[in-house]
């Protein structure tokens, strides 16, 4: 495998500033915050241009120079592609929008964008010599640390909320994390893997705790703009749980601005929550820096269904900073826009993808998007994982076939 040369320098707390070694196992911060990479970007601006991104695969590893793992051999793929980026011309035309495009992350290994934030975390944790791993999941991060670390040989073990859907949890026991279920939510399963930490010497890999899944998500950014020809959309419509994608996403387009390949301007970015589990909304509306735990959080977006976010100032501040806002949909609101994208788009949502498009046309209406602005919608995952409502027929084939009756039935 071909070696890159590698540009991390040093990590540091998001919160306080206070630099972390890097090449060492890291969780939080001693503060008890996230810890962001960091690199010598002078140094990577000398070593790859935008021209020299071309003649690599199409696979967010042509991001190399931007991402900390130090070692090919440590790197786990399982066909990490660029996803596309989907037009929605009726709907564009429908609701007289600007250019509206889906970013379908579902076409990524295990069908959902937690591949990216993943594939990071495992080959560093390979890189790092962790032999056991642990994380609270409601389903697709579960999945991906399942499928990445049985293929790099690391033990998992994954922790869901008891109604986390059958299929979610069947993939991740299949792909052969040991698998269990607990009868509370995400965050209760979460204190679970962080208080077995010392008895059972796993490494928690839980959202935000360790720092380099949002390292993956960064490619989001990076492969945004490279697909928009380093030119930035008007507005990214981003469904927040965690926030990893957004916060990566974030940082991203700061490293591209500090390497000069885009300028300062900067997409507003829309963090979109779900109506029964809202808080980084309310903290939005309310003007604070941090988000209050939610309670009784319940929603059909299992993966927005997040109470309490570690990284909630991170959202906010980029939310803030550029120029952008918070919006919560209800599910009814989710599931008329997945129906809504399948039959005019032919484009399969997951619900939280379907969170994106219900706010845009909330939002068309509220005036909040401008009806000439071009606008990223982020579909995270397959909607082939979950639920569908659906109507069909039966027909008797050991009786004639009944035209008349197929012309009027449905
Ligand atoms: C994890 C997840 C999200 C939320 O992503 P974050 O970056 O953690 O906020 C949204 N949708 C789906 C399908 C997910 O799996």
């Amino acid at each position: 495998m071909k070696e890159y040369p590698t540009f991390v320098t040093h990590l540091e707390c998001s919160y306080t500033g206070k630099v972390y070694q890097a090449d060492k196992l890291h969780g939080l911060s001693e503060d008890g915050k996230p810890l962001l990479v960091k690199y010598d970007l002078e140094k990577l601006s000398e070593s790859v241009t935008k021209e020299s991104l071309n003649t690599r695969l199409p696979e967010f590893w042509r991001y190399r120079e931007f991402l900390p793992v130090r070692k090919s051999e440590n790197i786990v793929r399982l066909g990490e592609i660029m996803t596309p980026l989907l037009p929605a011309t009726n709907l564009q035309q429908e609701w007289g929008s600007g250019e509206i495009l889906i970013k379908d992350e579902g076409r990524l290994p295990t069908g959902s964008f937690k591949a990216r934030g993943l594939a990071l975390a495992v080959a560093m944790a390979k890189e790092l010599g962790v032999e056991r791993m642990a994380m609270p999941t409601n389903g697709n991060a579960g999945a991906a640390l399942a499928a990445y670390c049985s293929r790099a040989g690391i033990e998992t073990f994954v922790f869901c909320p008891d109604d986390t859907p059958k299929v979610n949890v069947d993939e991740i026991s299949f792909l052969g994390a040991k698998t269990f279920l607990a009868n509370g939510f995400i965050n209760d399963c979460g204190r679970v893997v962080g208080e077995g930490k010392v008895q059972m010497n796993w490494f928690d890999t839980s959202t935000l705790k360790e720092p380099y899944r949002i390292e993956g998500k960064k490619t989001m950014g990076l492969e945004l703009a490279e697909q928009l020809n380093w030119e930035m959309p008007d507005v990214i419509i981003y469904p927040t749980g965690g926030g990893t994608g957004l916060i990566g996403m974030w940082k991203a387009f700061d490293e591209l601005e500090q390497i000069g390949w885009i300028g300062s301007e900067r997409p507003r970015m829309v963090a979109v929550q779900a109506e029964g589990c809202a808080p980084i909304v309310k903290a939005f509306n309310e003007g604070n820096r941090h988000a209050e735990p939610w309670k009784n959080a319940e929603t059909i977006a299992a993966g927005i269904r997040v109470p309490a976010a570690v990284g909630d100032f991170l959202i906010l501040d980029a939310v803030r900073e550029s120029d952008g806002f918070a919006v919560s949909v209800s599910d009814g609101e989710i599931n008329s826009a997945h129906r809504e994208c399948a039959l005019k788009e032919g484009v399969l949502l997951c619900p939280e993808g379907a969170a994106t498009l219900a706010a845009l046309k909330k939002e068309l209406t509220s005036g909040r998007i401008k009806r000439n602005e071009q606008v990223i919608l982020f579909n995270c995952a397959t909607g082939l994982k979950y639920p569908m409502q659906t109507s069909h027929n039966f027909i008797n084939l050991q009786e004639p076939v009944n035209y008349d009756w197929i012309e009027g039935s449905l």
